[in-house]
Formats: C-alpha cells, structure tokens, sequence
C-alpha cells in the first residue's frame, strides 16, 4: 500500500514533537535539570533529528528538480531512480515513461530525417527549397554540383545563387500557392547548361491549418540537367539536315539531266554525256547511302565483331591489292614498314575497312608520283601502334581537330570531286573505339598528313 506523502510529513512531524516532550521530561526529572535547560537541550536534539530525516525525505524532491532541469536541457539518457512508494514516486514514474518516450520520438525522427538526407543525397537531380520569405533553406550534394557552389546558401534567396529572374519569378509564384510550374532555363553563367526544373509549392494541409492555425509554406524546385539530351538533339538535327543537304545536290543535278534528256536532248549527241553525269551522281547518292548505313549500324552497336588474331602484314597486303588500280593510276607508291611477325587482334573485315579508308583518303588527298607509308610499331605489352602517313596536300591546323566529325570536309568541292563522302574518317573512329583503340591526325599544311590508330591486345 503506498502511504500518502502528507501523512508520511504528518506522521514525522507528530513523531518528532513526541520526542521532544519524552526527552525534555527525561531530562527535567531523571537529571533535575531546569526547565529552560532541558527544553534547549531537547530542542537541539529533535531539531537535528528533523534535519536528518527531513533530507532524506525531500531527496526525492531534489532528484526530481535535477531530472525535470535535465529535460529541459534535453539530455534524456538516463531516467530517475524510484526508491519511495509515495505520491513522489508515480510522478517520477510518469517523468520516466515521458522520458523514454521523449527519446523514442526523438530517435524515429532522427532515423526519419537520416533517411530523407540520404534519399536527397543519392538523387541525382538537384534540389533547392526555400522558406516562404523565398530564402533557401536547404539544397542538395548534387545541386552543389551542378551549379559548382562552394560557399554556403542557406538564407540567400535562388536568384542571388542561380542569378537567373524568370526561376526566382516561378519560385514566388509557387509559395504563393498560384501555381506549380515546369520552365527550360539555359544558364551562360553555368557553362551554358540547360535544366528542366520543376517548382513545386509547399502549402500548409487542411488538417495542419485547422490544428495550428499556420503551417509550413514555401517551395521546392528540382533540377534535371538536360544539357546533354540538348547537344543530342542538336546533333541529331544537324545531322538530319547534313543529309537532306548531301542527298539533294546529286537529286536535283540527276533530275535536271533526266529532265533534259526526256525535253528531246535524247536524240542528240550530248545525250552520252547526260548519261554519264546521271551514272556518276548516282554511283555518289549510292556511295552516301552505304556509309550512312554503315556509319548507323556502327553506331547502332548493331554489328558484332568477330575478333580474331591476325599477322597484319598480310592484311595490309591484302589491302594494297584492293587498291592498286587507284595508286596506279596517280602514280603512288606504296610501302611498308611492319615488323614482321606482328600479329594484331582484331576483326579482319573491320580492320581491312579501316585501312582501306585511310589509305583511300591518302591517296585521294596525296600528290601525283606521291609516296605512303604504313608503318606499325608495338609500343607496349598491350597495343600496337600503326600509322599511315602521305606527303600529300596536307590539313590546316584549325581543321584537324575536326576532320572526324560526320560530313566535316577540309574542301568540300575537292571532296565530291574526288568522291567523297565526308564520312569515311567518321566510320574508322567508331570502328577502331569498338576495338577498344584510339585514332588521331598529324599534319602539316602543304607538306603531307600522318592518321595514327592503336590496337589493343586485351579486348
Ligand atoms: P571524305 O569522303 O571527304 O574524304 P573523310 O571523312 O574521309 O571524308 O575525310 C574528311 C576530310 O578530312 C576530307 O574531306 C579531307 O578534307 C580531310 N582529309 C582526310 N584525310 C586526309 C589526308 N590524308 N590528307 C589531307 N586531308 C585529308
């Protein structure tokens, strides 16, 4: 049974005032001491008594106020001890149970809010909120990224950080509540990045309105870097209309000559001529399309290589067989440099391709009487290094970095002249990258060209 904490109080109290008489009469009649003397004497001695037990009755008290001060600092490690059986010990009790539940809140809203970082952190898109006075109050790792911010931004507003009107506009509107919105920005202040970024209010519920009377407000944007999706895009229109371009000169040159033709320049001697300009502009439409096709099915990873291991100097011979018709007839001489046995690994009708195209386009581009040379060189344990080098006309300087591109030509005229496509450099870059090897150009303007690729071992 729990004694209540007044009747504990009273019990001692009656106790003590008991012993004072018992002592004081004690004293007074066993000792005759006076009156005054053994009222003193009792008096000092209840008192001390009372002193004793009164502290060990109010330390409970005592603990309490320590725990109650420790909550308030928020420190909930420990609870009270309950030694009494009073009143005072269910409300320890209680502070206690409150105390563990305190923590247990504490500790799912800790889990919860390590969760929700760990889901901004893993996002690859960036997230910015702001408050609804439009100062942001957290952004995301890849936000930081994106917009390479390296000092702090919480309490800036967006357009001090991204410095851009039409997002901070967006933004105001959304905390506002009008509307939630999705704008294309493109950034010159970012590397001419484009981003999609949706913007998002953030409204108090009905349920947190009606409870509270206010809630949480503000917004929050999130930014999905489309810069590369652009540059495809850019790409893919470029491409489009290089083709349109490329496919429309022999069109219209074979159209006008038919046309002529069928107008009643048949009958007449030039008629041969006519033919023969309608078979070449053909051969060329039918040149573009197999390289265009060859080019998407490279691209389009729609090719299997069928790697095997192979003496290059062979294949190289093989390749001057195909071609000596064209050298022959600009009087080129060819030769090779290979250390022989060189194996290489490889597929044979991808690397006779390859060869094919850059000593095709030496030629092309070599002088009358000219001289090329392939040459192979093993730089290490794991690549082979081969070389086809002209004494030709040569490439300017602002030209090389772009001679790989598709339809990029240094002299277009001379090109289709020479019937050229403007794709053969492009399709030996994506043949040698899916064998793993790198290719580039050395040139000197007037003097000749040198096309370097590598052949890895390891593929
Ligand atoms: P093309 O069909 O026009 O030859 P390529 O893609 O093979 O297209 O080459 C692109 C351009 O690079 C050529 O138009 C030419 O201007 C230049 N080029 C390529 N190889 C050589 C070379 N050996 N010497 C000089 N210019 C070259």
């Amino acid at each position: 049974m729990k004694l209540r904490f007044q009747w504990k109080l009273m019990a001692l109290l009656v106790s003590l005032l008991l012993l004072f008489f018992l002592l004081q009469s004690y004293l007074f009649y066993s000792f005759e001491k006076s009156f005054f003397f053994s009222s003193l004497l009792s008096f000092f001695i209840v008192a001390i008594l009372a002193l004793v037990f009164l502290k060990s009755f109010t330390q409970p008290i005592r603990d309490l106020t320590e725990l109650l001060k420790r909550l308030t600092r928020n420190e909930l490690e420990k609870e009270a001890q309950v030694f009494s059986k009073d009143e005072l010990s269910t409300l320890t009790k209680t502070i206690n149970e409150m105390i563990v539940q305190l923590r247990n809140k504490i500790e799912e809203i800790t889990i919860e809010k390590e969760y929700l970082q760990t889901v901004l952190k893993g996002m690859a898109e960036g997230v910015l909120v702001v408050d609804d006075r439009g100062r942001i109050v957290m952004i995301n790792d890849a936000l930081r990224k994106l917009f390479s911010l390296s000092t702090e931004v919480v309490d800036k507003t967006p357009l001090e950080v991204i410095r851009n009107s039409e997002l901070e506009g967006t933004i105001q509107e959304a905390i506002r509540g009008e509307k939630n919105s999705s704008l294309e920005l493109t950034l010159p202040s970012f590397l001419g990045k484009t981003f999609e970024v949706n913007v998002v209010g953030i409204l108090p519920s009905d349920e947190e309105f009606h409870k509270m009377g206010k809630g949480i407000r503000g917004a929050i944007a999130v930014f999905h870097d489309i810069s590369r999706l652009k540059e495809l895009e850019k790409i893919r229109q470029d491409f489009v209309a290089n083709v349109s371009h490329e496919l429309r000169t022999p069109l219209t040159t074979i159209k006008g000559y038919a046309e002529t033709l069928l107008e009643g320049a048949l009958k007449e001697e030039v008629a041969y001529q006519f033919v023969q300009v309608i078979k070449r502009q053909s051969d060329r439409l039918t040149k573009i399309v197999e390289d265009l096709l060859a080019l998407s099915k490279i691209e389009l990873k729609e090719f299997q290589l069928k790697i095997e291991t192979l003496p290059f100097h062979e294949l190289a011979e093989d390749v001057l067989r195909y071609i000596q018709e064209a050298t022959e007839k600009k009087k080129i001489s060819i030769s090779l440099e290979l250390p022989t046995p060189l194996m290489v690994k490889g597929d044979r009708h991808y690397l006779e391709q390859i060869l094919i195209n850059l000593i095709d386009n030496a030629i092309k581009y070599g002088r009358e009487g000219g001289k090329i040379t392939v040459s192979a060189v093993q730089r290490n344990q794991s690549e082979v290094e081969i070389s086809v080098i002209d004494n030709g006309i040569g490439i300017p300087k602002e030209d090389l970095p772009r001679i790989f591109e598709r339809f990029y030509r240094v002299d277009k005229g001379r090109s289709q002249e020479l019937g050229g496509t403007g794709l053969g450099l492009s399709i030996v870059k994506h043949l040698i990258s899916a064998h793993g090897g790198r290719v580039w150009a050395e040139s000197q303007f007037g003097e000749g060209s040198t096309f370097y690729f590598t052949l890895p071992f390891h593929i």
